[in-house]
């Protein structure tokens, strides 16, 4: 077997927890790099024990060498409550990140994946969204410093491709939910579940009539894991997400239902920037990568609801 060495920037959030994981149960050896913002190292203390696991407190904003033949970039912020708490730092993470991490790449021949985002799509005039989209976008808004700074990383990544031919795959990943939500993390399933939990009133903004579709954390690392072992030159960007859409009041109900729940639904005002609707056209992901989805929102949310449940009691 041969054990590949594999950067995962961010590897002690939400996602890149359970990517690590699996990298590690390959058989792969694993350097986590996380400066701990948002991610916790609670989320890897189980990776620890292993010899072949490596947790670094960095901050991506600034140059860090090591030799890998991977790199999963995913260092960023991901909830509006946390990437908006700082926006000028959110900026930085995702370009300097960008061009640190793409630096480091080119440097040592490393293969690079890009977490990037639908978010790149705006509020969409096109629907459902493939890559070809260009999006639509408010580059001075709430959730600019997150959108384009995903969007400048992108372009960062096509740069370094085109012009210094760094092998480069680009994600655009929808609403992922699962265990190792942070229970503040501000993000409708997460917010949701914790107050269902809590019998306390579950907060729908706007009138709940927008829509987003939500997919389950083990089915999006099962399409980044793809996604880098997709053949030399297929750089992306490609959608990995759940094409399964429903209105926030469609998620709250469901929620409510399946943690028996006696909490009431209150309305607060839709979030400037909000978009209206999303959901991926994962015609490119099913073709290039074989992917698709396995786990639908019942049985990720059962699996979710399980987790807070267990940090609850
Ligand atoms: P998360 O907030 O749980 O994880 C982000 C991780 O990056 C955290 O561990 C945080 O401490 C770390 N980080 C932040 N800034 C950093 C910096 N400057 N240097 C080093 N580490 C830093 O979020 P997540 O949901 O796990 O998201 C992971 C990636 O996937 C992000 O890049 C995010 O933009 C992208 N993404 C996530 C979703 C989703 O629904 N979860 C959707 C689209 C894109
Ligand atoms: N939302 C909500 N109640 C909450 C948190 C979020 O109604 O307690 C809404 C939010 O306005 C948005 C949708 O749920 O329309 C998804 O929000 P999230 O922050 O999870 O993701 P994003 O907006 O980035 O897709």
């Amino acid at each position: 077997m041969i054990r590949k060495k594999v950067l995962v920037t961010g590897g002690a959030g939400f996602v890149g927890s359970h990517l690590c994981e699996r990298l590690l149960n390959e058989g792969n050896e694993v350097y986590c790099l996380d400066n701990f913002f948002t991610g916790q190292k609670r989320n890897v203390v189980h990776l620890l024990s292993d010899p072949y696991f490596e947790l670094i407190r960095h901050d991506v904003t600034t140059p860090f060498f090591i030799e890998a033949d991977e790199i999963y970039n995913l260092a960023c912020p991901a909830s509006p409550v946390h990437y908006q708490y700082n926006p000028i730092k959110t900026m930085k993470t995702s370009v300097m990140g960008a061009i640190n991490m793409l630096g480091l790449a080119k440097r040592i021949n490393a293969k690079i994946l890009q977490a990037s985002t639908s978010e790149v799509y705006g509020n969409p005039l096109e629907h459902p969204q493939t890559e070809s989209y260009w999006g639509n976008v408010n580059p001075i808004g709430e959730r600019s410093c997150y959108d384009e700074g995903k969007r400048a990383a992108e372009t960062l990544f096509m740069d370094y491709h085109k012009q210094n031919q760094v092998d480069i795959k680009i994600v655009r990943i929808f609403n992922t939910y699962g265990p190792r939500m942070h229970p503040d993390d501000g993000r409708v399933v997460s917010n949701f579940i914790v107050q269902a939990l809590k019998n306390q009133d579950i907060t729908v903004y706007g009138k709940g009539q927008q829509t987003r579709s939500f997919q389950y954390v083990d089915d999006l690392v099962e399409g980044m894991v793809k996604m880098m072992a997709s053949s030399n030159g297929f750089t992306g960007p490609v959608n990995i997400g759940n094409p399964d859409e429903f209105t926030i009041m469609e998620l709250a109900k469901k929620v409510i239902a399946i943690t028996n729940s006696n909490s009431k639904i209150i309305y607060k005002a839709l979030p400037s920037d909000d978009p209206l609707m999303r959901k991926p056209d994962i015609s490119l992901a099913k073709n290039e990568l074989n992917w698709s989805p396995k786990i639908n929102l019942d049985d990720g949310l059962i699996k979710t609801i399980k987790y807070f449940e267990s940090i609850f009691n």
